[in-house]
Order: structure tokens, then C-alpha cells, then sequence
């Protein structure tokens, strides 16, 4: 049976287990799911901790994504560009867990350099959801989900732009939380759209994310949008009473006047949470919010990372770091370098980014796409002096299966699969819990809350998962299919 933080924590100060047992056991268990499920760029066999502390992640085992600088250790962000990239630096986060004595054991594969949301385009492969490998996990945070849904280890980091942890935690059953922007530090996080980038955790369960929280938060000089210390202990208020509290939800999205099937069960789902909300005393109302500004999140939030990813990956060029290209002039081998380092729809991002960022459709495309994204923020922020939180259904269903198209331009996907987004436009703490099965698939709910209130979103979800049997879950697959 996979153990928390929790249980890891008690069972290495009681003596039953060695820190140095739970490590080793963690990497014969990703070694053995490996060549099924694909979660790892690198698995690092060598165990190193950092003794002194006496933090609760001191001996526990976790997973980095591949796109968080490690110096000394393959960092590639599954990109070809960057294959052969050995970091010299260490990031803010890795430096942090470190020091708080967590072992790393793993680099995880993600979408190549966290553009994407189905786990398929990493450069070593793709990554099959532990529920049932015929399914992905989604993205981009891919391998970090997976690698806590099969059990081998209790936390894992991602990245997430648009929804990059809190989709694949909804895919794999587990939790995924994207706390404040600027709550943890970015330095060394490969940019994908720095001002929607956030880093944040997956664990089994809400109380082990509060603890990996305590760890990995703090203001940072070296990240300039990093806030100040929140001088919060997030397990301090986890338990509160939550019967007073207000959350809404939003009717347009979960319009379903064409009785789609599969957005029916999601919907029984959420009236389901809704009555576990209520049973804790937790209020939940309908609110409305304009369709042409929902239908707007997802080319907005394109416009946007679109523009900054083009800017910020101008960097790989092959020339100071990354796989160098052929050819005669600097010109040629950069050309050389960014043709066959990246994949066709990662050039079709930079060819979207450089049309919107020329200097003739700033004002149309970039400039209104960062209007939008204001309204929207508006929108919530002004909900949100009436709420505590905004919860909806993490996603339009469970798991699609490889090669399963999806109508990209449908209401449906627009809205009910792209409304995570509004986390990152706000930078407003937002979480996915577990809340139940289609199919034998999870599905997973979420909490978005008000900016620089992460302990209250992780208090509500943490109450609220406890009232469901989905906490701790380990994926089914992982333990009978392999
Ligand atoms: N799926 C979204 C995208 O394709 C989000 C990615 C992310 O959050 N990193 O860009």
C-alpha cells in the first residue's frame, strides 16, 4: 500500500522504516511501471539527503517535473532542443526540498516544454494514464501525476500555465494544487508564459499538499514577481470549520440543453459534491457570467502564452545550451538547431506568438487578449467579495483515450475544459480533489479561491474530501496490470 507524507513521516520518527527504504522502494517501483506508463525522463537511483533538517518532508522520497532546473542532472523540459542540457543551477523550489532533507528520485516527462495538456508529445515518449493505459493523463505535467496516481512516490512538482497540474490531477484521481502566483518562487522554472506560470504540487491527498506547501513557498529575490512571506502554517488551519463559507459556480458552463451524455454524468457528479459541500455547511449558489467572455478564455489564454512562450523559448538556440544545429553562420545553426529541436506544434505556437506579437496586431490580438483577461479577473474578483470560492468540475469528463478527437471549437470544450485558465489569469490559488468515477476513470472537482488565501482553499478542500472515499487512492491498473 503507497503511504502519505503522513504516514512516511511517522513511520521514519517511530523507526519502522529507513528513509533510505522508502527511497529505495520508490525507484524499484518506478523502474517496474517505467516501460508501461513512460512517468520518467530520469530516474535517479543514487540516494543523497541532506540530514540536518528537521522539517516533515526530511527522508521522503518525490518527483521533479523535467522543465525545473537541477544542477547536475539531466533537466530536458521532453524537448530535443534541450536532450543533452545539464543544468548549473539549481532552482528555488529543488533547493528548498532539498534542504528540507525530501530525496529526489526522479525527473518527470512532461508536454514538450509544458505547451499541451495530453502527456504525448514529450521527447521521450508518451505518458499512458495508470487508471487504464489506454487513456492519457493529460498534461503537461504529465509524468508528475502519474507517478503519484501509481503510488511511487507521496508528492511530485508540476508546472501549470493553464491547467497543467490541476487536469492531469482530475485524469489520475489525485490532488493538484497551483497555489497564489508568486507564492512559490519561479526561478528555475523554464518559462513557458511567465505571467500565467505557476509551480505547485501533486499528493494523495489535500493534508500532504499543505505539508509540502509549508516547504516550498517564501518570497525569493531572485524571482521578481515572488510576494512576501505569507508567515502561514497551512496544516494550522486545515481543519477549521468551514459551515459559513460561500461558493459559486458558474450555470453557463454546465449548460447542457443538447443532453450530452457524458457531461450529464459529470454533472451528477458535481450535484453530488455540491451536497457534501452543504452537508459541511458550505453554501453553494449559481451565478451567471456572460457566454461571450467564457467562450473568450481559451483563445485569450492562447493569444497570451502564445506571445510570451515565442519571447521566452527565443532562448534556445543551441548556441549557449541545448543541442547544437549545423551550418556555416550563427544564423544557419540556430535555424538548424530550432527545425529539428522542436516538434511541429510547438513551431505552430511560435508561429502564432510571432503573428500576434508583430507590431501591427499588438494592439488587436495581444493587447484586447490582455483586455479580456482583465474583464474576466474583474468578473471573479467582484464574485469573490460575495464568495470564498468558485467550484465547478475539473474537466468535461474523464480521460479521453489516445487519438480520441475532441470539437475544439464546441461550447463545451471552450468553456467546461478551459475554465481552469481563470486560475492563472488571476493568479488565484485553485485546487482539484478527487470526487468519484465514471466508467472506473476519476474525476476530479475544483476549488478556485481568493488571491493570497491558499490556507483557506486547501482548509475547504481538505474538509470536503474528507466527507468522499476518494483520498489516498492509488491507481487500480498500476496494481493488477503490470
Ligand atoms: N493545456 C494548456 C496548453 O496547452 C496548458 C498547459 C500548461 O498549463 N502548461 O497550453
Amino acid at each position: 500500500m503507497a503511504l502519505s507524507i503522513k504516514e512516511m513521516r511517522e513511520k521514519i520518527d517511530s523507526g519502522s522504516v529507513s528513509s533510505e527504504e522508502l527511497f529505495t522502494e520508490s525507484v524499484n517501483l518506478a523502474k517496474k511501471y517505467q516501460d508501461k506508463y513512460n512517468p520518467f525522463v530520469t530516474i535517479i537511483d543514487k540516494y543523497e539527503i541532506d540530514k540536518s533538517s528537521d522539517s516533515n518532508l526530511s527522508g521522503i522520497p518525490y518527483a521533479l517535473k523535467d522543465n525545473i532546473s537541477t544542477k547536475g542532472i539531466l533537466t530536458t523540459a521532453s524537448s530535443n532542443i534541450l536532450k543533452n542540457y545539464v543544468p548549473v543551477y539549481d532552482a528555488t523550489i529543488y533547493k528548498k526540498l532539498k534542504e528540507a532533507g525530501a530525496v529526489l528520485m526522479g525527473k518527470t516527462v512532461l508536454d514538450e516544454l509544458a505547451m499541451g495538456g495530453t502527456g504525448t508529445t514529450g521527447h521521450t515518449g508518451v505518458v499512458k494514464n495508470p487508471w487504464n493505459s489506454e487513456r492519457l493523463i493529460g498534461g503537461s505535467s504529465a509524468g508528475s501525476a502519474a507517478s503519484v496516481a501509481l503510488g511511487i512516490v507521496p508528492f511530485a512538482i508540476g508546472s501549470d500555465t493553464g491547467d497543467s497540474i490541476r487536469k492531469p490531477a482530475a485524469y489520475g484521481g489525485v490532488v493538484g494544487f497551483k497555489p497564489t502566483y508568486g507564492r512559490i518562487s519561479r526561478y528555475g522554472l523554464f518559462a513557458f508564459a511567465s505571467s500565467l506560470d505557476h509551480l505547485g504540487v501533486f499528493a494523495r491527498n489535500t493534508y500532504d499538499v499543505a505539508m509540502v506547501m509549508n516547504v516550498i513557498k517564501g518570497h525569493d529575490e531572485r524571482d521578481m514577481t515572488s510576494l512576501p512571506d505569507d508567515d502561514k502554517n497551512y496544516l494550522d488551519t486545515i481543519d477549521n470549520e468551514v459551515a459559513g463559507k460561500k461558493l459559486f459556480y458558474i450555470k453557463e458552463i454546465l449548460d447542457n440543453s443538447d443532453n450530452d451524455k457524458e457531461l450529464a454524468k459529470v454533472i451528477d457528479n458535481f450535484s453530488m459534491v455540491i451536497k457534501k459541500c452543504e452537508s459541511l455547511g458550505i453554501e453553494v449558489c449559481e451565478e451567471s457570467i456572460d457566454k461571450d467572455l467564457l467562450l473568450a478564455l481559451y483563445p485569450t489564454y492562447m493569444s497570451i502564452s502564445c506571445a510570451e512562450v515565442t519571447s521566452n523559448d527565443a532562448n534556445l538556440t543551441g548556441i549557449h545550451f541545448g543541442v547544437r544545429g549545423e551550418g556555416n553562420t550563427p544564423e544557419e545553426i540556430i535555424k538548424d538547431a530550432r527545425t529539428k529541436g522542436f516538434s511541429e506544434l510547438i513551431k505552430r505556437r511560435f508561429v502564432l506568438g510571432s503573428y500576434i506579437l508583430q507590431k501591427e496586431n499588438q494592439e488587436k490580438l495581444f493587447l484586447n487578449a490582455c483586455r479580456i483577461r482583465r474583464m474576466v479577473v474583474d468578473k471573479i474578483n467582484d464574485l469573490f467579495k460575495k464568495y470564498d470560492g468558485l467550484i465547478m468540475p475539473a474537466a468535461s469528463g474523464i480521460a479521453p483515450k489516445f487519438g480520441e478527437g475532441t470539437d475544439k471549437l464546441s461550447d463545451k470544450y471552450l468553456m467546461l475544459d478551459n475554465h481552469l485558465v481563470i486560475g492563472n489569469f488571476g493568479g488565484f490559488p485553485s485546487i482539484t480533489i478527487p470526487s468519484g468515477f465514471v466508467d472506473d476513470m476519476p474525476l476530479g472537482i475544483n476549488i478556485t479561491g481568493r488571491v493570497c488565501e491558499d490556507d483557506v482553499v486547501l482548509n475547504m478542500a481538505y474538509k470536503l474530501e474528507n466527507t468522499m472515499d476518494y483520498v489516498n487512492q492509488v491507481a487500480k491498473d498500476g496494481e493488477i496490470d503490470v
